[in-house]
């Protein structure tokens, strides 16, 4: 996600130098699905032409207790989405994708690869960090404005800080198997829980580009991890699966390892001039997948907080709202993800018998089948932030309060349909819900640095964003002010800008 954050810097107008200890991207199987909010972010970045060319776009799954279907779930979709609820894709494209976008602002985004850094000290009198790098050719010490520690859950910066994450790891462990194999299913989330092909484990199965499926399985609590990622070990079960689940075409392995959750984080992700996002600042269970995700909306929540205080427009403390939001965020990622590991994974016999009651209940009782849900991840409401401004007058619907994402609508304009999302990512946005005609001192806040986007009925003829941002009634006025990351900060009625300025002045946001 580093790669991700410079490339949105860049965006931003700020530059940045990636330091990556490896040679290239990825390898291996590591995040396989992107959430629509990933794609959103990874749109501001100018990656999302690419990922949804290459991933495989899903909208639901099903899970089985032993051949019986218990569960077929949706996400929530529509006609004319802009993206996909969520797209399987494999973790080393997401880093080229970004690489690729970054390289095409090669004066603000640089990327040195084969370079581990290996010192870091946040020199505060002199306003900069310094960082000790280690490269083929030498060692070498860098100075930085800022530094953001998006080295994974190993994270060198993290132990040159002295800090240490807090939380849970759980005993479960999961096998990950890569292989090959051409199928003509439909492009789900499968899960079986105690299938014939393996009594007592419980298994995965995603479809990924280039006809690659990811599965994984759970093993026994007395089996020795080491063991159990041996080919012998591993062909066997999989073997079994694909035959018991009809897939007959040849395959091969091409990829196995292990893998266990982890509920961790760090108590802040700001230390003077050092952030911390990503893995380096937080550990969540793979189920749910929250890992990759949240990764990215650290880096869509840091990248113009960041860039507004570099450049002057912005106070200091802005940053600190990105730890405070950041890490709510992560709590309630993990207790979302401590809830399906226990499910997924249960930690003792008690979880256990519980899962297997919901699971034989839910064969006949539609009520208990929401229990299997995967509580796929979705965008976190910043309840609370100090960002967000108490909302004024009343609205019909509390979709689009303060602290909450902006909801997507589809709206027509001059030049054909487009998303309301697509104007996220950079500036902030307001939305101005009119009778058609802009007051003048709506149309300054331009001025003041704020951009205005106008919604006459005309430009919602479906109807979406009315209903959404709460005023159906087309005769109702409104102002509904956006931040660059896609999150409501605040909504007035009327179409007077006063308060909504002055809220803007308050935050410490200039022009
Ligand atoms: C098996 C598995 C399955 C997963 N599935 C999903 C999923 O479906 N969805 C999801 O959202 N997430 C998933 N995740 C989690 C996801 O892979 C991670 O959350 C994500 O990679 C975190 O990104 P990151 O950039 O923070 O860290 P990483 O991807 O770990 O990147 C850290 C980078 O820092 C570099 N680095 C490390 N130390 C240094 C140093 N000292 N100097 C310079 N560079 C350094 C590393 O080489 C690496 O490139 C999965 C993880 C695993 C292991």
């Amino acid at each position: 996600m580093g790669l991700t954050l410079s490339a949105l810097l860049a965006r931003h107008g700020i530059a940045s130098l990636v330091i990556e200890a490896d040679e290239g991207y990825c390898t291996g199987s590591r995040a396989i699905c992107i959430s629509r909010r990933s794609q959103e972010i990874m749109g501001w970045a100018g990656a999302d032409g690419p990922l949804v060319n290459t991933g495989l776009p899903w909208t639901g799954g099903r899970s089985y207790w032993r051949d019986t279907e218990v569960l077929h779930f949706q996400m929530p979709s529509e006609l004319n989405q802009r993206f996909a609820p969520m797209v399987n894709i494999q973790q080393y494209y997401i880093e080229q994708f970004a690489h690729e976008a970054l390289q095409r602002a090669p004066e603000l985004a640089q990327v040195q690869w084969s370079s581990r850094v290996v010192g870091v000290r946040d020199k505060p009198d002199e306003e900069g960090v310094e960082v000790d790098i280690q490269t083929p050719t030498g060692r070498q010490t860098i100075r930085a404005g800022w530094v953001v520690a998006c080295d994974g859950g190993r994270s060198t910066v993290r132990e040159q800080l002295g800090l240490q994450l807090e939380g849970t790891q759980y005993e479960g462990r999961y096998v990950i198997v890569d292989v090959v194999q051409k199928t003509r299913r439909p492009i789900e989330r499968l899960a079986w829980f105690d299938p014939p092909s393996n009594p007592g484990s419980t298994i995965l199965m995603h479809r990924q580009p280039n006809d690659v499926w990811r599965i994984d399985y759970q093993i026994r609590d007395d089996e020795d991890p080491a063991e159990a990622v041996k080919p012998e070990n591993v062909l066997p079960r999989v073997r079994s699966h694909l035959a018991m689940i009809g897939e007959n075409e040849p395959w091969e392995p091409l990829w196995i390892s292990i893998y266990n959750a982890k509920c961790l984080t760090l108590p802040r992700y700001r230390y003077g001039r050092v952030f911390f996002a990503g893995d380096a600042a937080h550990l969540v269970p793979i189920f749910g997948v929250r890992g990759l995700n949240s990764g990215l909306d650290d880096a869509g929540n840091l990248a113009w907080k960041l860039a507004r205080v570099i450049e002057g427009s912005a106070p200091d403390e802005l940053l600190d709202s990105y730890s405070t939001e950041r890490v709510h965020a992560t709590r309630e990622n993990i207790a979302y993800g401590a809830k399906s590991t226990e499910f997924m994974a249960p930690p003792n016999f008690a979880f256990k018998l519980m899962r297997e009651a919901t699971l034989r209940l839910a064969v006949s009782d539609a009520k208990v089948r929401s229990l299997i849900n995967p509580r796929q991840s979705s965008p976190i409401a910043y309840v609370g932030s100090p960002l967000n401004v108490l909302q004024q007058g009343q609205w019909a619907n509390g979709l689009a309060e303060p602290g909450l994402p902006a909801p997507e609508a589809l709206l027509q304009g001059p030049h054909g349909n487009f998303h309301l999302t697509q104007r996220f990512g950079k500036d902030f946005i307001c939305l101005v819900f009119s009778d058609g005609a802009l007051p003048t001192a709506v149309k300054e806040l331009a001025t003041h640095g704020i951009a205005v986007l106008d919604i006459p009925p005309q430009a919602d003829s479906l109807g979406q964003a009315r209903q959404r941002y709460g005023l159906p009634d087309a005769q109702a006025a409104g102002l509904v002010l956006v931040r660059p990351d896609g999150y409501v900060m605040g909504r007035w009625r009327g179409l007077e800008p006063r308060a909504l300025l002055d809220a803007f002045n308050k935050k410490g946001f200039t022009e």
